[in-house]
């Protein structure tokens, strides 16, 4: 770690800590000293606590009672560009330090001594008696020159029974040796023959490459509908960075799913790489984030906290199907993934490819403004063509009560059918129905804790709170006029479509897909896998089929409801329904056979709508973008909205108001504040919240003000206030 700034024995240094605190804690550098950003643990209390060298000690705590450092940890320090970038995302998002350095260090046993395990190298001797066992054990060694291996895979290699390897050891042909039980990842190699690409797959993969080699910071918006071949370029756009010897990262949305993926990956460079998401054991996580920090893992394949992650050089963060909103971490640390891997990558000048074939309009109006570079894939791969999409007029379809299939696509199916195809309907609402009334006084069946409706789970005979997901048996008596066997479920959940599918069309096998409906990711992986293999005929889904799942026999998808989404005031109404059903229409027709989406909509002239089907994307984006320059809302203005909680409403309110009437830092910087009113939700488990909106012109430093501003307010005992800067959502 040369470069960086040592400390001697006894120095006075301070120290980040992940405890609540809000400063930094001054001991004194350990025997042998310290480099800035070594992992340390230190004396807190009676607690030992895990920290980071931050920098000098400050000076004003009694240096007759300043506690030494107890030990350096056996982990890469952490290198000056993850501070930085730290410490800007904690002033971007309005965070604590210790809650970045908690998110940046989420790998269990970093304090751990590391565990040793016994590998084998070639030894200095020859055996005395040569055996063709032992010639074979020492044939792989040769062939794998300077490799280590353990006993088992070694015997195994070699197709030696563990004697022979014994008798290797006790000659001194192979020697014993003590090695950390965390790997090196398997080499990646980015010179293995990748697809042939399309001349449009080239170009658009020249064009990353170039960014690799640059070795400088920039941003490119990869646009090609879905099917073209995106995965196939960036891959190429990692080959180089690997070449130049720097590590990759590549960001999906779902990383649940991504067995297909792994696959490809391995597929193109010869061996699996670094895995990042909740799923991974515990041993896994720690592996990662060690071998990171070593150099010793090229490629991290992860869901959004892997960008928090110790790269020791990062050159390129792939970020794919960059408009999801699962970017957007809503707990905890309120940050993007897709905004932060653009902050990470400009302190360690590297490249970010934002990949989408529906980008955000905030990624769309960047490379517009010639912020990000654009490129684009305008055909899908081979003879896939996009489907044909069009809309059923639901206004002249003739339906009988509590269906929700037209006539029109029911048609549609039974032609499928006929033809062995398959069909998936779409419908974004999980459970039976979302609303259960009493049909004698017209009652609502509501959450308890919650100001939602509860939403009747058949398969697990309940309803329940999609808010706190609390649950409770349908009731046989309506709790409000106490009348007996009236309550009913109204509105349709992609259950109850399940049975309408499983009517209209006995013999058909029928797949639904929810989130809810499997107990592990595992197993809903290994039902899109069946599924995709040509195991159901019908398929019903919600969000989840959205997202990049390959169903060669696809060939129909019925969106049930397209206005959903429309529904609402959130500025993002539009833009989400577009992107959801043009990746739901993508879905369709991704093999030689041509797709067909059905749009069912009450609403057939409405812009959105108009868009999705004329699929003039330029026009759509112009049209929002248009408007929202007009009201002057992101990404042509700034916004942050305070949730204000706690259990007594009337503290709750008190305290918006104060913040409403003390809002002098806010006019300061000419920003409007709006509120407070109560959230869309205004109850969560029992919590009331509040909610206030901070407007602002573009170039407005408005985390200062907004520290400023807030700064003076206590939380008297319950109550929470939390920022959320560029809120993706008004909840
Ligand atoms: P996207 O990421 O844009 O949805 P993919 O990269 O997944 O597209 O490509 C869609 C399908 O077409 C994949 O099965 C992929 O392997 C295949 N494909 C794309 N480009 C090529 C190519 N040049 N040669 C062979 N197969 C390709
Ligand atoms: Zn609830």
């Amino acid at each position: 770690m040369s470069g960086q700034e040592f400390f001697h024995q006894g120095d006075r240094v301070a120290v980040l800590t992940a405890q609540p605190l809000d400063r930094l804690l001054d001991y004194r550098a350990p025997e042998g000293g310290c480099f800035r950003g070594a992992y340390v643990e230190v004396p807190l209390g009676p607690r030992k606590v895990l920290g980071v060298i931050w920098g000098p000690g400050g000076g004003d705590f009694d240096s007759a009672k300043l506690r030494s450092v107890m030990r350096v940890l056996d982990v890469a320090p952490m290198r000056d560009e993850m501070r930085q970038f730290l410490s800007k995302a904690a002033d971007y998002t309005l965070t604590p330090m210790s809650l970045m350095l908690r998110l940046a260090t989420r790998a269990p046993g970093l304090s751990d001594p590391p565990s040793m395990r016994k590998v084998l190298r070639l030894g200095d001797k020859e055996p005395d008696r040569m055996t063709p066992a032992r010639a074979k054990v020492l044939a792989v060694m040769e062939e794998f020159g300077g490799m280590s291996f353990t006993p088992k895979e070694l015997a195994d290699m070699a197709g030696v029974t563990p004697s022979v390897i014994k008798g290797l050891v006790a000659q001194g042909g192979l020697r014993e040796e003590e090695t950390p039980r965390d790997l090196p990842y398997p080499i990646l190699d980015p010179e293995r023959p990748g697809k042939e690409l399309t001349e449009d797959q080239a170009t658009a993969a020249a064009a990353l490459a170039a960014g690799v080699e640059s070795g400088r910071y920039g941003t490119t918006l990869l646009k090609g509908v879905t099917g073209s071949g995106k995965t196939e370029v960036y891959l190429e756009a990692v080959a180089a960075c690997l070449r130049k010897g720097r590590q990759a990262l590549v960001l999906l949305p779902e990383i649940a799913l991504t067995a297909e993926f792994l696959k490809r990956v391995e597929q193109r460079f010869g061996a699996t790489p670094a895995e990042w998401h909740s799923g991974a054991t515990m041993t896994e996580r720690r592996r990662v984030w060690r071998m990171l920090g070593q150099g010793n893992a090229q490629l991290v394949i992860g869901a959004r906290s892997a960008l928090m992650l110790p790269f020791r050089d990062l050159g390129l963060i792939i970020v794919d199907e960059e408009h999801d909103s699962a970017y957007k971490q809503e707990e905890g640390v309120l940050y993007n993934a897709r905004d932060m891997a653009v902050l990470r990558a400009v302190m360690c000048s590297a490249q970010v490819v934002l990949a989408s074939a529906t980008p955000s309009l905030e990624t769309w109006s960047n490379a517009e403004a010639g912020k990000y570079k654009r490129v684009d894939l305008t055909a899908r791969f081979g003879t896939a063509v996009l489907p044909e999409m069009r809309a059923v007029d639901m206004r002249s379809e003739d339906l009988a009560p509590s269906t929700w299939i037209s006539p029109t696509l029911k048609q549609a199916m039974h032609q499928r059918m006929e033809r062995g195809e398959q069909s998936l309907l779409f419908l974004n609402r999980r459970g039976f129905a979302p609303v259960t009334i009493c049909r004698a006084c017209g009652a609502q069946v509501a959450c308890d804790n919650c100001d939602a409706r509860m939403v009747e789970h058949r398969f697990m005979k309940r309803l329940m709170c999609h808010q706190c997901g609390e649950t409770k048996p349908v009731p046989e008596v309506c709790p409000s006029c106490q009348v007996e066997g009236k309550m009913a479920p109204v509105g349709p959940g992609i259950e109850r479509l399940g049975e309408e599918a499983a009517a209209l069309f006995p013999e058909a096998r029928i797949a639904v897909l929810s989130s809810d409906l499997f107990g592990s990711a595992r197993a809903l992986k290994a039902r899109i896998e069946e599924i995709a293999a040509g195991e159901a005929d019908i398929i019903l889904g919600t969000q989840l089929v959205a997202k990049g799942h390959n169903f060669p026999l696809l060939t129909l998808v019925g969106v049930i409801d397209a206005d959903l989404g429309l529904q609402g005031s959130d500025l993002r109404a539009g833009e989400r329904t577009f992107q959801l059903m043009r990746q739901v229409a993508g879905r369709a027709g991704r093999a030689e056979r041509p797709g067909e989406a059905l749009l069912q909509t009450f609403q057939p002239e409405h812009p959105v709508i108009r868009a999705i089907l004329t699929g003039d994307e330029e026009e759509f984006w112009r049209a929002e973008a248009a408007q929202r320059r007009e009201a002057g809302v992101p990404p042509f203005g700034r916004m942050a909205g305070i949730i204000l909680s706690g259990s007594d409403l009337a503290q709750v309110f008190d305290l918006g108001n104060a913040l409403a009437r003390n809002d002098g830092p806010l006019r300061q910087v000419g920003a409007q504040l709006f509120g407070p009113a109560p959230a869309p939700i205004a109850r969560v488990r029992g919590r009331h919240r509040v909610r206030l909106l901070v407007k602002a012109a573009k170039g407005v430093a408005l985390q200062e003000a907004l520290s400023r501003w807030v700064q003076p307010f206590r939380m008297k005992g319950d109550l929470r206030l939390s920022i959320d800067i560029d809120p993706q959502n008004f909840f």
